[in-house]
């Protein structure tokens, strides 16, 4: 329980991989601080479950991001990890959907960061994880906002990891393949359309054709390296992007 007394603040946690990574740490007695949308009897339930307190805020602009911290508290650990996503040929992209993904998926981590960190200076203390993605390091098509966003993570985080180098608050991504969570089974209609594939050739074709090892990743593997990144013995670990894809990267 090496997580006792430490508060872990997790953006998008009531579904897929930020649910599972609040498990981990709650597992390892943090004080965890869940957000994000859902059916309200089943949000109740997972903070009893995990003894945890939940702020639904909405993250799309900064005053959300702002009340989220402000309900939240000081945090000794701030995942960022909303995110959303949209499958579709640059021309058509609707801008909307743009400015939403990266709204959530990177300025949401600015505005959370901006307003984590002076607590985390003060006390010399302090972990920040961006779930990133394989697409932080590589492209697929039909995915502008997304793949943009996620580059975009990986260069915010290598730059706070390094203004932070010397105060004992390490930033770090982790950059998942695919993991079978909500986000990529919506998914799987617009790329049918968008490649005129049916869902066992976007699962099989698209999807895990990416991944040497042909598994999905699974939430509970991100949220066992979050947890390592916490510990003391991860303080020298800043600025790095972590890939868990099943290879997929290495290609
Ligand atoms: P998910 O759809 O299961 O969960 C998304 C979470 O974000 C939910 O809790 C949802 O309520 C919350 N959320 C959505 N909009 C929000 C908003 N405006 N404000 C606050 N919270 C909001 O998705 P997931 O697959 O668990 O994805 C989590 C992160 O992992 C995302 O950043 C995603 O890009 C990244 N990721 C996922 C995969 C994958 O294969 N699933 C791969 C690489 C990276």
């Amino acid at each position: 329980m090496f997580l006792g007394g430490k508060r872990a603040l997790i953006t998008g946690s009531t579904s897929g991989i930020g649910l599972a990574v609040a498990r981990a740490m709650a597992a390892e007695g943090a004080d965890v601080i869940l957000n994000g949308f859902g059916d309200e009897a089943e949000i109740a339930s997972l903070c009893e479950e995990m003894n945890a307190r939940h702020v639904a805020a909405d993250l799309l602009t900064a005053d959300g991001c702002e009340a989220l911290m402000a309900e939240a508290g000081p945090v000794d650990i701030l995942m960022n990890n909303a995110g959303m996503q949209h499958v579709s040929p640059v021309e058509d992209f609707p801008v909307d959907r743009w400015e939403a993904i990266i709204a959530l998926n990177l300025t949401a981590a600015f505005h959370t960061t901006r307003l984590a960190v002076p607590h985390m200076k003060a006390q010399g203390w302090g972990r920040i994880i961006n779930t990133a993605s394989a697409h932080s390091k590589t492209a697929s098509p039909f995915k502008s906002a997304y793949n943009a966003s996620k580059h975009g993570i990986d260069g915010f985080t290598k730059t706070i990891a390094l203004e932070l180098a010397q105060t004992g608050v390490t930033a770090n991504c982790i950059s998942p393949g695919y993991v079978w969570t909500p986000l990529i089974e919506g998914q799987i209609p617009d790329t049918m359309k968008a490649r005129n594939l049916s869902r066992d050739e976007v699962i099989n074709d698209v999807l895990l054709a990416k991944q040497p090892t042909k598994k999905f990743v699974q939430p509970n593997e991100i949220g066992a390296l979050a947890v390592f990144l916490c510990r003391e013995e991860a303080g020298n670990v800043t600025g790095a992007n972590w890939s868990i894809d099943g290879g997929w990267t290495a290609e």
